[in-house]
């Protein structure tokens, strides 16, 4: 690969990382000590942030525009998760050596998704070590409006967008667990590599859902984040209801598919939850999406904060596999 010793951190920060800014709030971007930018009237920051390290959550083998696309990815799921439109972006940047045929990827794949989304990179930080990615992302709402992930009420119902298990399903196929058949292999690896974050969904979702998270760890584990603590609320899930791709289907048995969809990590959908009031609202602003966020269960009163599954009316018991991805958990 091209290495090229004479380009320093500041030109390459210049040439890889100073782009163009789309927005008219951004005072002072890329270059000095910090930057300035214009918060809307009557509008709260939502700030989140997201490390991808190689090893960890991507390996030498996954191209580099997939890397910038998903570091930012991640984080504008976060923000949609939170009812935030995205504003402002910064990079913290760990490089074991410098490679241009690699920042040149990455930083094109960062970038095609930051314009897309009108979500200026206006600063960062470049270091030399073990190749980490940090992104923080900002973001904005109207004051008071931010999604929690814990305000679900029992009688809730409980709805998720996309497709669940794709990522999952991807990940395995990669490391030759599984092989896909009927030539499904390219369009589960997007799924990985290129995540979509439902940014358009979680502005819609404001004032109508109670409660909403981006299902990164799996839908169980994140699930369960949806359930306050001391609520005493539990979970009915029909699994007829799971959005599952053709991909996932006719690649794996049900139980596998099952299993895949509720417990795989990286699928980057949103997990909500909607008063009955509001599902008629919900039906009305979701009308013209593509994927539109399908009804999976509901929220109910249970002091054991139990997830009951069923599956044509009959429980359904998961097979014994590992749960969502933990980086602390037991192995
Ligand atoms: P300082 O020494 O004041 O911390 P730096 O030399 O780290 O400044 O950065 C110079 C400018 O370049 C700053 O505006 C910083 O935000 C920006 N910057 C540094 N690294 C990156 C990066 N990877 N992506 C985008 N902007 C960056
Ligand atoms: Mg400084």
């Amino acid at each position: 690969m091209k290495q090229t010793p004479k380009l320093d951190e500041f030109n390459l920060i210049e040439h890889y990382f100073k782009a163009k800014s789309y927005r008219g709030d951004v005072i002072v971007g890329v270059g000095d000590d910090g930057a300035v930018t214009e918060v809307p009237a009557d509008h709260q920051l939502v700030t989140v942030t997201d490390t991808m390290v190689e090893g960890v959550h991507f390996d030498k083998t996954t191209p580099p525009r997939a890397i910038g696309h998903k570091l930012v990815a991640v984080n504008l799921s976060d923000l949609a998760a939170m009812g935030a439109a995205p504003s402002w972006g910064s990079l913290a940047l760990t490089l074991p050596t410098i490679d241009e045929d690699w920042l040149h990827d990455f930083s094109g794949g960062l970038k095609e998704i930051s314009n897309y989304y009108e979500c200026d990179l206006i600063g960062g930080d470049t270091t030399r070590g073990p190749l980490t990615l940090t992104y923080t992302a900002q973001g904005v709402v109207p004051n008071g409006t931010a999604i929690r992930r814990d305000q679900a009420k029992a009688g809730d119902w409980l709805y998720v967008s996309g497709s669940l298990g794709d990522a999952g399903l991807a990940l395995r196929l990669l490391q030759g667990e599984l092989s896909a058949t009927h030539g499904h292999l390219q369009s589960l690896v997007n799924r990985l590599h290129y995540p979509t974050p439902r940014v358009a969904l979680g502005q819609l979702l404001r004032g109508v859902a109670n409660s909403c998270i981006d299902v990164s760890d799996g839908l169980l584990a994140d699930l369960n984040h949806l359930l306050p603590k001391k609520g005493q609320m539990g979970v009915q899930l029909e699994l007829d209801k799971l959005p599952l791709s053709l991909a996932l289907t006719e690649t794996l048995d049900l139980d596998e598919a099952f299993a895949l969809a509720l417990t795989a990590g990286d699928d980057y959908e949103l997990l909500f939850t909607v008063p009955e009031q509001n599902r008629g609202r919900l039906e009305t602003i979701t009308s013209h999406l593509k994927d539109k966020p399908v009804c999976i269960g509901r929220i109910v009163k249970d002091e054991q904060r139990q997830v009951k599954m069923t599956y044509q009316g009959e429980h359904w018991q998961m097979p014994d596999i590992k749960l969502g991805y933990n980086h602390f958990g037991a192995p």
